[in-house]
């Protein structure tokens, strides 16, 4: 699939290019290629093609992918709503959770880490935008969280996530990146070890990168138009 690879070496330019004009360094933000309802051959192109992490949403379509995919040994993050009944099978499987948003997931998350493994990374979703339909803990409340999180025996947590709601204008778009950036920073005085932020998507990865992003999540970018009204 020859405009899997093609797509996926125009999103690069844009992270490089985002990267200098922003003076970040070269090479410090991370690509996630964001595999919600994509099939197993769409992975594996995107594989040829260099990328070697994927974020995936729904659990129980993330396995059958993880486990065909297997011997190319990606990396998978989990960057979906959580559901209780899914930990398990998320901490078995996965390498990072991206949409941690309240203890109780955390503390199964920990609990069902199998011994084998290393500590499941983490990032703490927050809802920047205020909205009461967005998933994520509220900033008030993140301070607490992220240092019960932090306690855990089997977690690693290693920063922030927000999904904001979609704007178009430039600024506007920075604005609830920002307010992740400060979060951390935040979190970080207050004595925690944290080096991510997930945080840009296809359509607003510019911005995110201008507000600190270290890794940005890219679906469609990639992969064209999702096919499925899930996503
Ligand atoms: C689907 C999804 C993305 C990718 O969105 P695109 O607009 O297709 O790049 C990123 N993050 C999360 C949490 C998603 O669910």
């Amino acid at each position: 699939m020859p405009q899997i690879a093609e797509n996926l070496a125009h999103v690069r330019a844009r992270i490089s290019r985002a990267e200098t004009r922003f003076g970040r360094p070269p090479g410090s933000v991370e690509l996630l290629a964001v595999t919600k309802t994509r099939r197993v051959e769409e992975l594996r192109s995107a594989i040829e093609a260099g990328a070697r992490r994927f974020g995936e949403s729904y659990a129980q379509e993330a396995l059958e992918k993880i486990e065909q995919l297997a011997p190319l040994e990606p990396e998978w993050h989990f960057i979906g709503p959580i559901q209780s009944n899914k930990t398990k099978s998320i901490a078995a499987h996965f390498d990072w959770v991206h949409s941690v948003d309240r203890f109780k997931v955390a503390q199964r998350l920990s609990e069902q880490r199998p011994a084998h493994l290393p500590p499941l990374n983490i990032c703490l979703q927050v809802n920047t935008s205020g909205e009461a339909t967005k998933a994520g803990v509220a900033p008030d409340a993140l301070t607490e969280l992220a240092a019960a999180a932090d306690d855990l025996p089997r977690l690693a947590l290693r920063g922030l996530m927000t999904i904001p709601a979609p704007n178009r204008d430039f600024d506007r778009q920075r604005l609830p990146f920002r307010r992740l950036r400060e979060a951390l920073e935040r979190l970080r005085a207050h004595g925690l070890a944290l080096d991510t932020l997930s945080m840009g998507m296809t359509a607003d990865l510019e911005a995110a990168i201008a507000e600190g992003a270290t890794m940005v999540r890219v679906g469609t970018g990639i992969f064209g138009p999702r096919p499925s009204p899930k996503g």
